[in-house]
């Protein structure tokens, strides 16, 4: 038989990527490194579908219907271009590597350049979900050529997650790297997602006074509403996990030390490349990066803190409700700056990225799934060239219904102490933008005073330089 689809990486998201494939009626050639992982594929899961396994490279490239589809499923960075250099002399002209792997994308684009020349198409394909999403259905941000889309297009679609109102969780996302950026741009907003969603957690807890299975209990309710989304319901669900060991609270037993793997980070360093401030992303980066240096915590532990007292029962319910508007304002400013810095991605590498799109596949799938991407995908239909997602009718309005309670909540956290760098950052954004002026003014006279770097007038053309040092006249530069 000739397969349809091959997939070499068996781990856990190659392995349940396969099986999708196989439960959706194609046939798939399956092959890993180690042929261990290919056989143990075989033996439990053999009878999902029709697979065929192949233990070496050329039998596995033999396989494949023509053009070959080949899906790349291993580890990010040298093992990718290991398994590229291994495959690519087997293939011909016409034939598609799809690499569903978290690469960076400039990877991509050097990837997607060099075997252009051999006429081979790199497919760099963002996939979100986790393992359960590669099984079930994930979020698929395929970039590379059109023409690699018009063949693989309707094979993802078909194992694709499904928004609410039925639509695949795919499209294609542009040329060469422009998948895999948005997946990186995906991980971002969920880290300053999370981040959002543990200061409200925090806030309950340390001014509000509430316990982990009460807060999971005020996260079941916003679930209910705008803030409907996987987060939500998964934060819930381990607020409410009480440890077996201990009978304690599960997150009172868990190191207060997050972990990354760095797309996060990422989609900071090339928002500073790009001159995009996405200020709420760089402090979910930058919250985890704190909270895992333990000696410096352990030496700052003594540090003052304000004196504050806990609100009472009355105010504590009706705090929450202003966390709820912290929360989901914060939320619109971050995947505002993440739009942004898709949007700017686009231009600098002409992409052209429909943005309107790119929140209709993160519907479903994905880890930021919620009902919330809805209403940013009805901005930029209604709006394709919207500046920014704080320009949309709507949510400029819910930001205004929302601010008065978002700041309430900043300046009982800043009294009671508690580190708000997420929500903080996401206020800063909002004030900053829609301020009149900015001493970014200062910011110019000060860099011409001490070293004559010019600035331009608000009443006249061209640029100018004061004699700092002399008469302090004013000269054209
Ligand atoms: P891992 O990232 O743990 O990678 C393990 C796989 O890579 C194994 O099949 C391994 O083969 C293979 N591999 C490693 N080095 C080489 C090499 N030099 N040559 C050939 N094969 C090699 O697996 P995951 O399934 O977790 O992830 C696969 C990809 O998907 C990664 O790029 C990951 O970033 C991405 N991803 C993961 C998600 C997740 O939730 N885990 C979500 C979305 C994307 P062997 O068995 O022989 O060691």
């Amino acid at each position: 038989t000739s397969a349809q689809i091959g997939v070499t990486g068996l781990a856990v998201m190659g392995r349940n990527l396969a099986r999708n494939f196989a439960r959706n009626g194609y046939a798939v050639a399956v092959h890993n490194r180690t042929v261990g992982r290919t056989k143990a594929l075989m033996e439990e899961f053999g009878h999902e579908g029709e697979f065929v396994a192949a233990e070496t490279a050329k039998d596995f490239v033999a396989a494949l219907e023509r053009p070959r589809r080949l899906v790349i499923m291993v580890k990010a960075g040298e093992p990718t271009d290991a398994v590229i250099e291994e495959f690519a002399p087997l293939l011909e002209p016409g034939d598609m590597i799809i690499d569903g792997g978290n690469a960076h994308f400039a990877d991509t684009r050097r990837r997607e350049r060099a075997l252009r020349e051999q006429g081979i198409h790199f497919v760099g394909t963002g996939v979100s979900g986790g393992e359960e999403g590669a099984l079930h259905g994930p979020s698929i941000m395929p970039g590379g050529s059109a023409e690699s889309y018009d063949s693989l297009g309707p094979m993802l679609e078909k194992i694709s997650a499904k928004a609410k109102d039925g639509t695949p969780c795919v499209t294609h996302v542009g040329p060469d790297g422009a998948g895999h950026f948005v997946k990186m741009v995906h991980n971002g907003i969920e880290y300053a997602d999370m981040q959002l969603i543990g200061e409200a957690y925090q806030l309950l807890r340390d001014v509000a006074g509430y316990s982990p299975a009460q807060i999971a209990d005020i996260f079941r309710t916003w679930n209910t509403g705008r803030l409907d989304s996987y987060l939500i319901e998964i934060t819930a669900e381990v607020l409410s996990h009480v440890d077996a060991a201990t009978g304690k609270p599960f997150v009172d037993v868990v190191q207060d030390q997050a972990e990354q793997k760095g797309t996060g980070r990422w989609t900071v360093q090339i928002a500073l490349d790009l001159g995009v401030p996405v200020s709420g992303i760089a402090e979910a980066v930058f919250a985890r990066s704190l909270s895992g240096h333990a000696d410096l915590r352990a030496a700052s532990r003594g540090l003052a803190g304000p004196k504050a007292k806990k609100l009472s029962e009355s105010e504590a319910a009706a705090f929450a409700d202003k966390v709820e508007q912290a929360l989901y304002a914060s939320k619109i400013v971050s995947y505002t700056q993440g739009f942004h810095e898709i949007a700017a991605g686009s231009d600098e590498y002409d992409w052209n990225i429909d943005l309107g799109s790119v929140a209709a596949i993160w519907r479903g799938g994905c880890i930021i799934r919620a009902a919330f991407l809805d209403r940013i995908r009805a901005a930029y239909d209604a709006r394709p060239d919207l500046p920014s997602l704080l320009s949309d009718d709507t949510f400029a309005q819910e930001i205004a219904d929302a601010q008065d309670d978002w700041r309430e909540v900043l300046v009982a956290a800043t009294r009671q102490g508690v580190p708000t760098p997420g929500f903080s950052a996401a206020l800063a954004y909002y004030d900053a933008l829609r301020a009149e002026r900015l001493p970014a003014a200062l910011t110019q006279g000060q860099r011409d005073f001490f070293g004559a770097h010019t600035y331009r007038r608000t009443d006249r053309e061209g640029s100018f330089h004061t004699l700092w040092g002399g008469d302090r006249s004013e000269v054209e530069a």
